[in-house]
């Protein structure tokens, strides 16, 4: 069962706040630092939910779910994927996502590229890396992601707009911080060595929101702490 949008509400406040807090204690200033509203598994009216509260963008997890709630919203927000992407969906992907987060091989890049026109804006993309070399998670290596950057760039119709990465589970914050910090000095030398700007950096999740925020995150992606367990 969805809660109630007044407990949406209140809860999406008291995050802003507590965002607002952390950048304060690492000198950060909390418009640098967007909000997304994770909706997946959740019905429709989250979306509406995050929409009417005015944040600027969701994210699912999965294309087939996503897509069905895109083509019913009739509420404006930014829908981005933020889950694994199998390469014979890139195409629907494409079609109905403002921006792809999880894009981590070569093959996904290439297809996306196939089936942009050249003459629409590019789609706008992230590179997921799994700085945390977490097993279990999907991403490019560290070692990797130059040589994906690079066949990214030449892709005309993607535009890569920066990182993102999901920590590993552990107890101690200590490992998400570690894995944080990697994706920002990655970002910094591979901003350097291709002279492009990659400003986002999409990390932090509810169990790891402080060192998301000072590890320089630009996008925070939320979806326990606003809508509460998910179903399942
Ligand atoms: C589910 C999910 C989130 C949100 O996780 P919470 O712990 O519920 O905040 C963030 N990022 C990705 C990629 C996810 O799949």
């Amino acid at each position: 069962m969805l809660i109630s949008y007044p407990t949406f509400a209140e809860r999406a406040r008291a995050l802003l706040d507590r965002i607002a807090e952390l950048c304060a204690e690492c000198g950060r200033e909390p418009s640098e630092v967007n909000l997304m509203a994770v909706t997946k598994t959740h019905p429709l009216e989250a979306a509406e939910y995050a929409s009417r509260f005015g944040l600027a963008c969701v994210g699912e997890n999965r294309v087939q779910e996503g897509v069905e709630k895109i083509r019913r919203a009739d509420f404006p927000i930014r829908w981005e994927l933020i889950g694994h992407l199998q390469s014979n969906k890139a195409a629907l992907a494409a079609k109905y996502f403002a921006r792809i987060q999880s894009v981590d091989r070569a093959k996904l890049i290439a297809r996306l590229d196939a089936c942009l026109r050249e003459d629409e804006p590019a789609l706008p993309i992230l590179l997921q890396v799994n700085t945390g070399e977490d097993e279990a998670k999907f991403g490019a290596s560290v070692a990797e992601a130059p040589r994906l950057l690079e066949a990214a760039l030449a892709a005309g119709s993607l535009r890569v707009d920066g990182l993102m990465t999901i920590a590993p589970l552990a107890r101690d914050p200590e490992v998400a911080r570690r894995a944080f910090a990697c994706l920002r000095e990655l970002r910094d030398e591979l901003a350097a060595r291709f002279g492009v700007a990659l400003p986002e950096l999409s990390m932090g999740m509810t169990g790891d929101l402080p060192e998301a925020i000072r590890e320089g995150s630009t996008c925070v992606r939320v979806g326990t702490a606003l809508f509460g367990e998910r179903p399942g």
